[in-house]
């Protein structure tokens, strides 16, 4: 029988599998690389090929031109494939359009690589599929009993509510460009919200991705050509650092708003200046991260990337052989955009 670590173990360009000869979502260049999903911790530019959903090779094309790689490999959720002997599927993980997890199958051996995930609903892209393994390496942004997201849809139901009360001031809703504005946007469209929504220039590509995909966003307008003191009663997205800049100065008294699962702690919001904080993460919360382990009971479970002591400790209670896997590289998407560079990371107590 081979030991896990034969199949995957990390390294300093990422997890890698020797057997296969690829890294998953590698921090350095790398001959081969298969790729979770597209946000820029995960999907680099520079590798020799990659391997990742059809979805997932638009937007790093998107983002980093056409020539991010040397030979792109797309492949449908599902489909089995194979490099140089170990089987491969990409299962979706729910976290943004085109996210999967990594299934990896040797010798009687199925590993899987979550990367990031959630298991609550959404409208842009396919929700997490529970896969059995001996393995399952999870992701632990939210790895902590005080993260317990509420339900997205009631987040934006706060702020459709926050619109009829301040009619005469614009709302600015901070939202990572990738995944985040396309679900708010889309939450908003389900809660009945049918005026045009203004999105900030930088958004407009992958807002455009999303549409060619099959994510109706609606009527959308950009802010580019906009009046000073403009859209009372109106709802512009922007990328969370634009709601701090000269951006949100054209504004006349907006209401800020921020769409994060870091905004169910309230230093963060205080910090940031936000009025009207919306928890809405693409991150499972410490029971979505808990109910998948019970629900899949690998042998193993390796943790990484995030809060991993909270649920090492959680595994050492239920019974479930668990460890860290410590890989470096990875930030969360939200957290950068939310704390800055300057900011420690002992906010999670100070969380209610
Ligand atoms: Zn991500
Ligand atoms: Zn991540």
């Amino acid at each position: 029988m081979i030991r896990p670590e034969d199949l995957l173990h990390p390294t300093p360009a990422g997890l890698y599998c020797p057997p296969g000869d690829f890294y998953i979502d590698p921090v350095r260049p790398v001959d081969r690389a298969v790729v979770t999903h597209g946000h820029s911790d995960h999907a680099r530019a520079g590798h020799g090929a990659v391997l990742a959903t059809r979805q997932t090779l638009a937007i790093m094309a998107e983002r980093y031109g056409a020539d991010f790689t040397a030979r792109e490999q797309a492949v449908e959720y599902g489909e089995r494939t194979t490099l140089n002997g170990v089987e491969l599927r990409l299962i979706p993980a729910g976290h943004v359009l085109g996210s999967a997890q990594i299934e990896v199958r040797w010798k009687g051996l199925t590993m899987v690589v979550s990367g990031d995930y959630k298991r609550r609903r959404d409208p842009t892209c396919a929700l997490f599929e529970p896969i059995p393994c001996h393995v399952f390496i999870s992701e632990a942004t939210f790895g902590l009993p005080v993260f317990n997201h509420p339900l997205a849809e009631e987040e934006v139901a706060r702020l459709v509510r926050s619109l009829g009360q301040f009619p005469e001031r614009a709302h600015l809703v901070g939202a990572y460009a990738l995944g985040k504005a396309q679900r708010v946007i889309k939450l908003l469209r389900e809660a009945g919200w049918d005026r045009p929504i203004y999105v900030h220039g930088a958004m407009e590509r992958l807002n455009a991705l999303y549409e060619r995909e099959g994510v109706d966003l609606g009527p959308l307008r950009t802010t580019r050509d906009l009046l000073k003191g403009s859209l009372g009663g109106e709802v512009a997205i922007a990328p969370p650092s634009a709601i701090q800049d000269r951006w949100a100065r054209r504004f006349a008294d907006p209401v800020t708003a921020f769409a994060s699962g870091w905004m169910g702690v309230r230093a963060r919001a205080r910090q940031r200046g936000v009025e009207l904080p919306l928890v809405i993460s693409d991150h499972a919360d410490w029971t979505e991260l808990t109910d998948t382990f019970t629900e899949l009971k690998p042998d193993e479970v390796w943790i990484t990337h995030g809060r991993e002591e909270g649920l090492l400790r959680w595994a050492e209670i239920n019974g479930q052989k668990a460890r860290a896997l410590r890989l470096v590289g990875y930030d969360d998407e939200d957290d950068e955009a939310v704390s800055g560079p300057a900011e420690g990371s002992g906010e999670a107590t100070a969380a209610s």
